[in-house]
C-alpha cells in the first residue's frame, strides 16, 4: 500500500510511503531507548525543540550598503559597494518577512553587507519569524528590542582589525570604546 500526503490544490506529495515507514522504525527506535533510560526523555524533547527551530531556515542580503571596506570582504569585491540599487521601501520589507512567515520560514539569518545600518528591516524580520541570528561587523548599536541572536564577525585582534577593516571591530562589541548610534 502506498501512503501519501499531499498538498491542498497542488497535488504535490509531501510524504512518501518510504519517508513514513522509516519515521515510523525511527520513533519506535527512540521510544524503545527511551524505555530502558528514561533520562533521555528530557534531552529529546530538548533536540526536538531545536530541529523544530531550524524546520524551515532561510538566509536574507538585507542590506548593500556597509560602513567598512575590509581585506577580504566577499560581498565588495570591487568599487560596486558605492552602487547601490532596487532597494525596497519600509512597507516592502513588512510585506516580504510577512510573507516569508506564510512560507514557514522558522529561522532567518540576517546578513548583508552590513544589517546594523537597517534596523526597520531587522525589526520587520523579527516582527515575522520566530529565531533568528544577526551577522554584523560590531560598530553599530543594534537596538535592543531586536531580538534575535547576534553574531560579530572579526579579523583577528585589535591590530589586525584596525589594519584588515579599517576600525576597531573587537573592541566596540567588547564595550572597550563606544560603539556608534544606528542610523
Ligand atoms: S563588515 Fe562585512 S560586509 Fe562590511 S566590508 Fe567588512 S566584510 Fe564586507
Amino acid at each position: 500500500m502506498t501512503i501519501s500526503a499531499s498538498k491542498p490544490g497542488t497535488g504535490q506529495n509531501l510524504l512518501t510511503d518510504t519517508t513514513i515507514t522509516l519515521a515510523r522504525q525511527t520513533n519506535a527506535r527512540i521510544q524503545g531507548l527511551i524505555a530502558q533510560a528514561p533520562d533521555l526523555q528530557a534531552r529529546y524533547e530538548t533536540a526536538r525543540k531545536i530541529i523544530r527551530a531550524f524546520r524551515r531556515p532561510s538566509f536574507y542580503e538585507v542590506s548593500q550598503k556597509c560602513n567598512l571596506w575590509c581585506e577580504g570582504c566577499y560581498y565588495f569585491e570591487n568599487d560596486k559597494r558605492q552602487v547601490v540599487g532596487n532597494e525596497m521601501s519600509d512597507d516592502g520589507w513588512d510585506a516580504f518577512f510577512a510573507a516569508e512567515h506564510d512560507r514557514g520560514v522558522s529561522m532567518a539569518y540576517l546578513v548583508g553587507a552590513e544589517p546594523s545600518l537597517y534596523p526597520h528591516r531587522l525589526r520587520a524580520a523579527t516582527k515575522n519569524i520566530r529565531y533568528g541570528k544577526i551577522g554584523t561587523n560590531g560598530t553599530v548599536v543594534i537596538p535592543r528590542d531586536i531580538s534575535f541572536r547576534i553574531g560579530i564577525s572579526v579579523w583577528g585582534n585589535e591590530t589586525d582589525d584596525a589594519v584588515l577593516r579599517g576600525a576597531r571591530c573587537c573592541a566596540r562589541p567588547c564595550g572597550i570604546i563606544p560603539a556608534t548610534p544606528a542610523p
